[in-house]
């Protein structure tokens, strides 16, 4: 009989954990397990913003796919460009490939909402690459600013404004807090001429903590220079810098040498123009994870779309969900496989932390809100854990970070 092909697209955390986990649990010659992945590396999302920033390097937050997989997963580097699922096809730069299972795992993208200007003006902090042009552009920005002759100099160079003050940019601006005196040393620029501006739309940052744990992370960020302009979207990017909205007809255009957009997400475009139904780039998924219509086909991370029932909105986009799910993804295919009964997906949620920096955070784990340097050293547990999961001790080993406090 035929062994069943499975094919994994995307090595991120929901593709590369339902990989690992499919190679420690299923029998030796059961299934063709192939993983296919744009680039040679999985990248440590939940650590782009601190690559961006410049505070790390971009090498620690990457590693070799191969390096976690033994000789029961296929990896394929290759880019897809569709999944075609009513005739169980994926087509990539590579070539066409079949399956009989399709796991797909294509992470997320920048969401723009439409707003002008900001795909062309904009920095984002979705992958490597945009975390090293992000970091090179602030640099350079320094650079030039620096070069400029002192009757001549243009400060608005200095000026970073940064989208968006949830999860994403408020630990990006934590990263930037401690950057900046680095560069102002670099460049020989005086810190009193660098603008750090956050812009958020909503009426206040990260919605989701208390008010007591906002008040300590706006709090500690004024405290290192970082500006706030709250209820103010963000309604146009420009060559120069960004317009916001201050009022029903008020606007005022912020001249910025740099605009970063941290300001939301969607699933990927692959998703999106395939013939499997979504909505913003994600699919709902049926509790087992598999997609309804195509029951050969699972969605993990941030491209599956499934409702917390309980608190009556969607589990949200995070690496702790999709490693969770990508466990029930891999023990339904073996399920299958068997012809046994799949699970429900049933979410385990610690807890979360926002990081504000190296060594500041705020969090709620286990339903105990912390801060300071117990947040941070939490932070650090949860960053090493998520490698543990993929590649045991010896990643952790490799890749994790160990200056806790
Ligand atoms: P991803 O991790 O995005 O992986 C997708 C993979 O698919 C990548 O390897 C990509 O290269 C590959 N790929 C994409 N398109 C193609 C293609 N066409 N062909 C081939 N390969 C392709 N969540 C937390 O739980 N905790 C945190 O602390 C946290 N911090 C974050 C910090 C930042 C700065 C950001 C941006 C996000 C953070 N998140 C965090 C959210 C978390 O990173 C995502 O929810 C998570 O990465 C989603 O995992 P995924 O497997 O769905 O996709
Ligand atoms: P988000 O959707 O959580 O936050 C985006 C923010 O941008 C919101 O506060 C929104 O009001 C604001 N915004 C939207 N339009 C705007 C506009 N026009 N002008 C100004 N502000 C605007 O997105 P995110 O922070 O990128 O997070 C994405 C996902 O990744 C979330 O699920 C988050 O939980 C997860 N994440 C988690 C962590 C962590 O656990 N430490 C870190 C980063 C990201």
């Amino acid at each position: 009989m035929n062994r069943p092909k499975i094919l994994i697209l995307g090595a991120g955390y929901g593709g590369l954990t339902t990989a690992v986990n499919l190679q420690k649990k299923i029998g030796s010659n059961v299934a063709d397990i192939t993983i296919i992945n744009k680039n040679s590396y999985h990248y440590e999302s939940t650590w782009l913003h601190e690559a961006s920033a410049g505070t790390l390097s971009p090498e620690k937050v990457r590693y070799d796919i191969q390096s976690v997989l033994n000789n029961k997963v296929n990896f394929v580097q290759a880019a897809v460009e569709s999944i075609d699922a009513t005739n169980k096809k994926v087509i990539t730069d590579a070539g066409e490939m079949s399956y009989d299972y399709l796991v797909v795992g294509l992470g997320f993208e920048g969401e723009t909402f439409g707003i002008e200007g900001l795909d062309k003006f904009a920095f984002g902090i979705s992958d490597v690459n945009e975390a090293r042009k992000l970091r090179d552009h602030i640099n350079s920005q320094f650079a030039e600013w620096a070069s400029q002759a002192p009757a001549e100099k243009d400060d608005t160079l200095l000026t970073i404004v940064v989208g968006g003050a949830g999860f994403t940019g408020i630990e990006f601006l934590g990263e930037l807090a401690n950057r900046i005196p680095e560069l102002c040393k670099e460049y020989d620029a005086p810190q009193e001429k660098v603008r750090v501006i956050c812009v958020e739309a909503a009426p206040t940052v990260l919605p989701m903590f208390s008010r007591e744990l906002v008040e300590y992370a706006v709090g500690y960020l004024t405290k290192k220079g970082i500006e706030f302009s709250i209820g103010t979207p963000v309604v146009q990017a420009t060559p120069e810098g960004v317009k916001i909205k201050k009022g029903e007809e008020e606007f005022e255009f912020i001249k910025a040498g740099t605009v970063v957009w941290a300001a939301g997400v969607r699933g990927s475009r692959i998703v999106e123009e395939s013939d499997i139904p979504s909505k913003r780039a994600r699919v709902a998924v049926d509790k087992d994870l598999r997609v309804p219509g195509f029951p050969e086909v699972f969605i993990v991370g941030d491209c599956a779309f499934l409702m917390n029932e309980e608190a009556g909105r969607p589990y949200p986009t995070t690496a702790q969900i999709a490693m969770q799910q990508a466990i029930t993804v891999a023990e339904n295919l073996i399920a299958l496989i068997e012809g046994k009964d799949t699970k429900e997906f049933v979410p385990a949620l610690k807890g979360t932390v926002c990081s504000l920096g190296d060594s500041d955070a705020i969090g709620e784990v286990f339903g105990k809100e912390i801060t300071g340097k117990p947040a941070s050293f939490m932070k650090k547990v949860i960053d090493n854990r998520a490698l543990y999961m993929v590649g045991g001790a010896g990643l952790v080993l490799k890749k994790g970070k160990f200056n806790v406090l």
